[in-house]
């Protein structure tokens, strides 16, 4: 592939101020203002609308995007089943007719319950170009979005408008993108697993740095990925949000929370779990729940682990963003005890690192301590975990482009096409 310099897809979030973005699930809402959002309905159909996508023909399009659905529900251990259906919308959806289907372009909250959500073919980009500017389709591959309301347990509807401009991308990374939105669709968040947590070179932001495509989550902020297929860690994301009925028969979980010496939660940390055997990553973002304990949650194939944890990549805040606590630079992902070097937890008797063996239908708990003034992990192996509190209230900042304009700078000299997708859910 030729490396080239667009930014694929527009860098947005709607922000409001009971919003929480999270590791794993994208929005935090509930009674108790814990909960993650999901469809009440896993079996969750999508209306496209009966145009073509620019040069390819309807039909074609529509197989692409069940490619990119099938990924999402071949997942064995997630409920989730997403169908097309081409019989509701009957139309091309252009812009001149947009509005009868989408949602304003403003953050309007209009056609947000009509059992829709509609996938929109955005031929010449114009759609694209009325929501977020003129231009925006030279480099916006498209936008997905879900409606929630405030305290409420579940979306509603949601929407995608896919760009039907030629931006010279392959079919793989055209359906890694889809599969990207669809994602947030349902409601997942970025994750970083783990990855290199300030891939950079020279302090300069490089991104793509792993000899591996396939270390690189479909949900990672960037397309890095250079495979149609899912990584582990994005198959238990969805797992986590939409579980099969059997799961515990084929996951274990390893869960607890991520704490300094005094007992303090450790906020917005990427917390991760590899296999000894394979190094499959499985990952979690302290206190995800906006609980205030650090606590931090993984769904992990029977078999031996190690447990990490690290920073969240500075790069990712504002529309790139990864977990509740990093919506801006100025976030608790990336302010004291932050940044965090790589740490592996400790075996209390060994002094090295610790084997955590995982068993299908059990949970392993305990706490990880970090000892922050030093960057290292406390021997301590306790088995109080969980906990409960009350949600916070963050406060989301407006995104941060400093970030993007350094990548556009950049991007020429990566080895690889990738890119950021748009973060959105809608207040209804
Ligand atoms: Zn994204």
């Amino acid at each position: 592939m030729t490396p080239t310099a667009k930014l694929l897809c527009m860098i947005t979030l709607v922000a409001c101020s009971n919003t929480a973005f999270s590791g794993g699930p994208l929005v935090i809402q509930g009674a108790a203002g814990n909960t993650p959002v999901k469809y009440q309905n896993p079996a969750i159909t999508v209306n496209v609308e009966a145009g073509d996508l620019g040069t390819t023909s309807n039909t074609d399009a529509n197989m692409l995007l069940q490619e990119a659905l099938d990924l999402w529900n071949n997942v064995s251990t997630s409920a989730l089943n997403m169908s097309v259906d081409t019989t509701a919308i009957t139309t091309d959806i252009d812009e001149n007719n947009f509005t009868t289907v989408l949602p304003g372009v403003n953050g309007g909250a209009q056609n947000n319950n009509d059992n829709l959500n509609p996938v929109i073919y955005d031929s010449n980009g114009a759609i694209i170009d009325a929501f977020f500017g003129n231009g925006a389709s030279d480099n916006t591959l498209g936008f997905a979005a879900s409606f929630f309301s405030i305290g409420g347990d579940f979306f509603s509807e949601g929407f995608a408008v896919i760009n039907g401009r030629d931006l010279g991308i392959t079919n793989t990374d055209f359906i890694l993108l889809i599969t990207h939105e669809i994602g947030h669709f349902t409601g997942l968040d970025h994750s970083q697993i783990n990855i290199n947590n300030q891939e950079n070179i020279s302090g300069l932001p490089f991104i793509c740095l792993s000899t591996m495509a396939s270390n690189y989550p479909v949900m990672y902020p960037f397309i890095c990925r250079d495979s149609s297929s899912l990584h582990l860690d994005d198959e238990i994301s969805l797992s986590s949000l939409y579980p099969a009925a059997d799961i515990d028969n084929n996951l274990g979980i390893l869960q607890g929370n991520l704490v300094n010496l005094a007992g303090d939660a450790i906020l917005g940390a990427n917390v991760f779990a590899v296999k000894t055997t394979t190094g499959e990553a499985v990952s979690s973002v302290s206190d995800y729940l906006l609980q205030d304990t650090g606590f931090y949650k993984l769904y992990l194939p029977a078999g031996n682990y190690k447990l990490h944890a690290n920073s969240i990549n500075t790069l990712f805040n504002g529309g790139s963003s990864i977990g509740p606590y990093a919506d801006t630079i100025l976030s608790e992902s990336f302010t004291t005890p932050h940044p965090i070097t790589e740490t592996i937890y400790q075996d209390a008797v060994t002094n090295d690192d610790a084997i955590i063996t995982i068993v299908s239908n059990q949970t392993v708990a305990f706490n990880f301590v970090l000892d922050v003034t030093v960057n290292e992990v406390d021997n301590t192996n306790n088995t109080d975990t969980g906990g409960s509190g009350g949600g916070s209230n963050k406060i989301l900042g407006a995104p941060s482009f400093i970030t993007l304009l350094l990548l556009l700078g950049l991007l020429a000299t990566t080895r690889r096409l990738f890119f950021c997708s748009a973060k959105q859910a809608r207040l209804l």
